[in-house]
């Protein structure tokens, strides 16, 4: 099942790559997790995948314990207080999108003597529902954690409106990439897009998508 699934992922990810003319070796899979089963973790692994997403630091720290060596990023809203606890662990955290919190990923890094790899979640379609910076309060928040010297941030995130029609999807992925055209020298200053999820991966990887987080195409058994 999982097989089938990754399979029919790396397909799409190549033919999305085909129509638009760029390497699948700019896009990055990363499986997104809170769907999976302890038993799904080690197939991946063996599959070949290697970069894996997770939500909720308590939930994932069971799945974690069984690849310890893959490299986990975290993709949901993450509170002050547990920046401890996900510094240590995990590769990139996707969702920075406030300074209390670079604040405190500063701090963090500085005890544990590392850097902190991050992206900007920003909220490019507006909705309440959601986190993230609003698209004209990047340059701002850019320049202020610009002065956190353990904080290094390798791109944008965001997370797009749920469409049936993944072209429906389309104008926000292209606003994510022209925002962060409009707030980078060149494109190696903030090189990750991480845009695009079951529904829509192939339209954010013809938008320049560089990381797509896929959770129910590889995981989701509902119809097996
Ligand atoms: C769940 C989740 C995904 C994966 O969503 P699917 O539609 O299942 O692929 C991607 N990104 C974030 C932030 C998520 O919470």
């Amino acid at each position: 099942m999982l097989t089938e699934n990754y399979k029919k992922v790396i397909e799409t990810i190549n033919e999305a790559c085909r129509r638009c003319g760029r390497s699948p070796e700019e896009v990055t899979l990363i499986a997104v997790t809170k769907m999976a089963y302890l038993e799904d973790l080690k197939q991946a692994a063996a599959l070949g995948i290697n970069n894996f997403g997770a939500n909720r630091v308590q939930d994932a720290a069971n799945q974690i314990a069984v690849l310890p060596r893959a490299r986990w990023h975290f993709i949901g809203h993450l509170q002050t207080n547990k920046v401890k606890d996900v510094l240590p662990i995990y590769r990139s955290i996707q969702t920075l999108d406030r300074h209390s919190l670079a604040k405190m990923l500063q701090r963090c890094a500085e005890r544990f003597d590392r850097v902190a790899e991050v992206l900007i979640q920003v909220n490019i379609s507006g909705e309440e529902s959601k986190y993230g910076l609003a698209p004209e309060d990047l340059p701002g928040f850019l320049k202020e954690i610009s002065y956190f010297d353990r904080i290094k941030v390798r791109g944008l995130m965001t997370i797009a409106p749920f469409f049936d029609d993944a072209e429906a999807v389309r104008p926000y992925f292209k606003k994510l990439r022209q925002l962060r055209d409009r707030n980078a020298e060149s494109e190696a200053e903030l090189p990750e897009l991480s845009m695009g999820m079951t529904n829509d991966y192939g339209v954010a990887i013809e938008e320049g998508a560089t990381l797509v987080r896929i959770g129910s195409a590889l995981f989701d058994r509902a119809d097996s």
